[in-house]
């Protein structure tokens, strides 16, 4: 389903990882990331050795808003920062970084939910817009990275518990829950308030 295409070293303030990419055979579509309608590639950031057993991971889907543009909208950013300063400073970790815009509803998609939360549309509708719900697919790619990378149990960094039972579904071993709150902006705060009320991200 996916396979291994690429990798190189990629030096970054966290440390030299090793950047591995990976290739579904599938052309991505228009929804399938902000930046290109090539063939649908995902990559893995990883540092140092990590066959085995308990590593630390994360795995994280794009936000080219957030990411690159720098929006405080959304948390996807700091969330991101955050997760490879950590895997810097274990000096040991990978990140499975899925290009995939809005949880894959694609940026235009995402932004319309953005003009629907402007305009003071339920922020619940607009966030199911913004596709909260379970990404199953994501989920085996993410498996089928890792298991590709010689991971056989992970730390996760995450504070979503869908997330967890997704993976764990999708045949990752889960063995720790790693909380991963980074501070809110003032832009962010509903967000990820709703995050915490409506869709059981845990503190
Ligand atoms: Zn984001």
């Amino acid at each position: 389903m996916i396979t291994r295409y690429s990798e190189a070293k990629l030096p970054t303030p966290n440390g030299e990882f090793r950047l591995v990419v990976y290739r579904t055979g599938e052309e991505a579509g228009v929804a399938g990331s902000a930046v290109g309608t090539g063939p649908e590639e995902h990559v893995a950031m990883v540092l140092g050795d990590v066959t085995g057993p308990a590593i630390l991971t994360r795995v994280h889907s794009s936000c080219f808003t957030g990411e690159v543009l720098g929006s405080q909208r959304c948390d996807c950013r700091a969330q991101l920062d955050a997760a490879l300063e950590r895997i810097g400073q274990e000096g040991r970790g990978v990140l499975v970084y899925l290009v995939q815009e809005g949880r894959g509803i694609g940026l235009g998609n995402k932004i319309r939910a953005y003009q629907l939360q402007d305009a003071g549309a339920d922020t619940v509708d607009a966030n199911l817009a913004l596709g909260f719900d379970a990404d199953l697919r994501s989920y085996d790619l993410a498996a089928g990275i890792l298991r590709d990378l010689g991971v056989t149990s992970v730390r996760l960094m995450t504070n979503n518990p869908q997330k967890i039972a997704g993976l764990e579904r999708a045949g990752v071993v889960v063995d720790t829950q790693e909380s991963h709150w980074v501070d809110a902006t003032e832009h962010s705060e509903s967000y990820l308030a709703t995050k915490k009320s409506k869709l059981g991200h845990i503190a």
